[in-house]
């Protein structure tokens, strides 16, 4: 009898890309997933590759580092969606330490002129760009001409999905809380505002532990300025209230953005937890691997999780 396909959940970033690193190494993949992938919280993300800050830590920094790789040799060509671009990261308290900042070839800090106003600290340099849509777009063919299979369908439990296959990759995001009955996994709510792009060419990201922050990520004639940070929040969005907040605090930071044209509001739940789980378990004899929780930094981990996600089933034997 033909063995089944490794049954990957979720479509989003880390679905797709388990998928790719998976299909690509010769493995008969399929994914399922409840959205289209264009439907995910993957879609929403910004998206940039930025220094992580996140637990664990020395995994965290690992995974961002193969990632930055990843991404950067992507950017050769624009038809993946990714573009390197540079700008700023700041904070209006402390920035803290992030050993991965250092994969930023330019890396330099900010002096007092280059930072906006009632900012304390700040680094500049050039990093990874990511058009969420675009890339996704990119994975699903890459996935596809490897031979991968995907099917639109929810999985119940993940006793049902063993029944499926006896390999099975969990990319199942804020889902997982749910799926697995992680108590752990919470949705930290995020809304951007889509807007005509009035000739911004550098990315701005701000650091702060409070829920209202401000980021603006131009990818072409389209502008993404966000955001927000709300934990515990299931939606639905966008609001209303969100977008003005968001138009608002972008405004008073560049006079470029005082009257720009809403092309789209985008929301979508991080997969908030304590730790990124990357992890083989053992279900009813068959093999799970976890890749979920990654917070606001899902996109900046992807390749390194896929990567630890197959060696994890390499390592990990037969079921
Ligand atoms: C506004 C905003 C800005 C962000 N900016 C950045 C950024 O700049 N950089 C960065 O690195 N990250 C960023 N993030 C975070 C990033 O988007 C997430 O960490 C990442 O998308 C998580 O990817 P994922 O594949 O785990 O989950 P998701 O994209 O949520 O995908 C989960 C998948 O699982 C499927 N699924 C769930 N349950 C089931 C089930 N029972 N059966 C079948 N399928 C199921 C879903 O349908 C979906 O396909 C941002 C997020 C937001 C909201």
């Amino acid at each position: 009898m033909t063995e089944a396909p490794v049954l990957v959940i979720g479509a989003g970033v880390q679905g797709l890309t388990c998928g790719v690193v998976l299909a690509e190494a010769g493995m008969r993949v399929r994914v399922r997933t409840a959205e289209r992938s264009r439907g995910t919280t993957s879609a929403v993300a910004g998206a940039m590759w930025s220094p992580p800050m996140a637990d664990p830590p020395g995994k965290t920094q690992y995974w961002a580092t193969l990632s930055h790789a990843e991404f950067t040799a992507l950017a050769r060509d624009p038809d993946t969606g990714v573009h390197l671009c540079e700008g700023r990261i700041a904070s209006r308290t402390r920035l803290g330490e992030a050993p991965e900042a250092k994969l930023i070839p330019d890396l330099r800090h900010c002096g007092p002129d280059d930072l906006p106003e009632g900012f304390a600290e700040g680094i500049r340099g050039t990093v990874p760009l990511i058009d969420m849509p675009r890339y996704l777009d990119h994975l699903v063919a890459r996935f596809r001409e490897a031979g991968g299979e995907i099917q639109r369908s929810a999985v119940r439990s993940l006793a049902e999905a063993v029944d499926e296959s006896s390999t099975v990759v969990n990319c199942s995001g804020v889902g997982a809380h749910e799926l697995v009955g992680d108590p752990g996994v919470y949705p930290v709510y995020g809304q951007l505002a889509v807007v005509r792009n009035p000739g911004v060419e550098e990315y701005f990201m701000e650091i702060t532990g409070a829920g209202e922050l401000i980021s603006v990520m131009p990818h072409g004639d389209r502008l993404l300025l966000g955001g927000v940070k709300y934990p515990h929040d299931w939606g639905p969005g966008p609001r209303a209230k969100v977008r003005e907040g968001i138009l608002r605090r972008c405004a008073a930071f560049d006079p470029r953005l005082g009257d720009v044209e809403v092309i789209e509001d985008l929301a979508g739940l991080r997969p908030g937890r304590q730790a990124v789980r990357v992890q083989l378990e053992r279900y009813s004899g068959a093999r799970v691997v976890h890749d979920y929780g990654h917070g606001g930094n899902g996109v900046a981990l992807s390749w390194g999780c896929a990567y630890e996600v197959a060696d994890l089933l390499a390592d990990g034997g037969s079921a």
